[in-house]
């Protein structure tokens, strides 16, 4: 399934929301919106889109700060989070951003998500697997239906690095573990889409990542 991932980079944390549709078709879904939905919506209006669903892969508030003004601009368009996460988004104290001195909230998640379901969005299907240890209830997102797997990933792998496990709920142990479980399984030349950063594959952490070797 030939697929678009247009990747749109946030400040003040440099981080990567995803905007995602099937070629041909006009529908798209964005993963984890973060402090400048102003520019995704911009590319939606250059590649003609329009939104059909805000997937985020966990609740901090870097990844959750746009879904608001998306949700004002598509309001036919669900949040949906891991269920375990799903708690963060109306709670600026549990997503951080009132650390950070900014509180912020999204609506409420419309539909929750956990391992072993399989959502399709703008037609496109993605298995939902869980890989805590970064936060609690951290989801992650895999299109195996294209060439390579693709892989929607959030804070938990990223090219020569992983997420931070000091924050509450966190689990450096948990984190390799369920990295290894999860995506270790994948193909070699699978693309991993993370939350910060560029991308990489999996066969390239495996072999290379100072954390995870
Ligand atoms: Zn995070």
């Amino acid at each position: 399934m030939p697929v678009q991932v247009h990747t749109i980079v946030s400040e003040p944390f440099e981080e990567n929301s995803y905007l995602v549709w099937r070629d041909g078709s006009s529908d798209a879904f964005v993963v984890d919106p973060g402090f400048q939905p102003e520019l995704i919506l911009e590319a939606m209006k250059a590649n003609e889109l329009s939104l059909v669903a805000i997937i985020c892969t966990h609740g901090h508030c870097d990844h959750i700060a746009g879904n608001a003004a998306l949700k004002q601009a598509y309001p036919h368009a669900p949040i949906i989070i891991g269920s375990g996460d799903a708690p963060m988004l109306t709670d600026p104290l549990r997503n951080m951003s009132a650390v950070f001195g900014c509180p912020i909230t999204s609506p409420p998640a419309d539909r929750v998500v956990s391992e072993g379901e399989v959502i399709t969005v703008a037609g496109i299907p993605l298995d939902v697997f869980a890989i805590p240890g970064h936060s609690a209830g951290h989801v992650v997102y895999v299109l195996r239906q294209s060439a390579p797997t693709l892989v929607f990933g959030g804070d938990v792998l990223f090219r020569g690095s992983i997420g931070r496990t000091d924050f509450p709920g966190g689990s450096f142990t948990e984190l390799k573990a369920h990295i290894e479980r999860v995506l270790w399984a994948l193909p070699d030349n699978s693309v991993v889409y993370p939350g910060h950063g560029p991308v990489t594959t999996v066969g390239h952490e495996k072999r290379t990542n100072p954390f995870l070797v």
